[in-house]
């Protein structure tokens, strides 16, 4: 680990090559505005594009631009926790290639992690630029997952965030493999603030979370942090043994010719709906069975090919 840096900066990269010279000249104005040491780590998660090309031209004549290049796309969050694994800055700062998190507000984070706040997250007042199902969904989802979790994770907040060193080191002993790292951030605690911010629109490029990984995200989000989504299984179980009770005695006392009427389209709703929330439930306790299979496993978070200013280290 170097010695004496106070900044570090990850920037996870995937298929960036539109934006990363903006983003990249943008970087270093404001880190260079701080006047203290930095560096910035680029994780590289397996673009197809001149995106690695570009940043290692970056490193010509730029010593303090590092990358790290994945084997393939391991994903945002592990992108993220490769830059930590390898990051040496007193302060770490997390943040999207693609300007939708204007690298200014660095400047405000520090001043606030100066103050002695250990996380300062930036939270999104407003969203320019992007769909209203994204829009939309994320609203939803951020209120959802507030219902759902003990913890206080802060509704509409991403990974553009500054840790200090100490939550970093805690974040590192956390071995989960499907990581929702704003959610861990959360669970460990410790002085945190937040900073309002305008989520800007992506200057170039379009949006590298497609539909499956926002919805893997989600449900990361909503299981590592919440067993009521297993637990609707006894109580939907519970109501539906009392709908069935009530059936009983309803269709035992009335009289007539109850069980001569047209029942079997009764009976195919009853059967469409039961194994409908059946194979739902089965699903939702799948969920759970396949992140304790990923979890035995123990294979490594990511692989890295090559390091670029950093010191490749031997995956545990
Ligand atoms: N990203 C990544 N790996 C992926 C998908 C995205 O490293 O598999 C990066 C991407 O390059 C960007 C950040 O994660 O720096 C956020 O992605 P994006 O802006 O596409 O998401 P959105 O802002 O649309 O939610
Ligand atoms: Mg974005």
């Amino acid at each position: 680990m170097e010695e004496n840096i106070r900044y570090s900066v990850i920037i996870p990269v995937y298929n960036e090559e539109a934006v990363i010279k903006e983003t990249y000249l943008r970087l270093v104005k404001v880190m260079e505005y701080t006047g203290e040491k930095y560096e910035l780590i680029f994780v590289n998660d397996g673009s197809r594009d001149q995106t690695a090309a570009l940043i290692k031209g970056f490193r010509n004549g730029n010593d303090r631009v590092k990358l790290i290049d994945f084997s393939r796309n391991f994903g945002h969050q592990v992108a993220i926790t490769a830059g930590m694994d390898y990051a040496s800055g007193a302060a770490v700062v997390v943040i999207d290639a693609d300007l939708q998190d204007p690298p200014e507000l660095i400047v405000n984070m520090i001043a606030k992690w100066k103050e002695g706040y250990d996380v300062v997250y930036a939270q999104r007042s407003k969203r320019k630029g992007e769909t209203i199902l994204k829009k939309q969904t994320a609203h939803f989802f951020y209120r959802v997952l507030r219902v759902l979790t003990e913890i206080d994770i802060p509704v509409d907040t991403g990974d553009f965030r500054l840790l200090d060193r100490k939550v970093c080191e805690e974040l590192k002993r956390i071995p989960e493999k499907n990581r929702f790292m704003r959610g861990l951030v959360s669970w460990i605690g410790f002085k945190q603030a937040a900073i309002e911010y305008e989520r800007d629109e992506r200057p170039a490029g379009e949006t590298k979370y497609s539909l499956k990984k926002m919805i893997k995200l989600s449900i990361d989000g909503m299981t590592s942090f919440s067993l009521k989504p297993i637990k609707l299984a006894s109580y939907a179980g519970a109501v539906l043994i009392a709908a069935g009770l009530v059936c009983c005695v309803v269709f035992l006392t009335l009289k007539g010719n109850t069980f001569s009427a047209p029942g079997w389209k009764l009976v195919i709703i009853l059967q469409l709906f039961l194994s409908g929330m059946l194979l739902t439930m089965m699903g939702i306790m799948g969920e759970y069975i396949g992140r304790i299979y990923d979890e035995v496993r123990h294979r490594p978070l990511y692989i890295v090919s090559e390091c670029y200013g950093l010191k490749k280290r031997e995956e545990e």
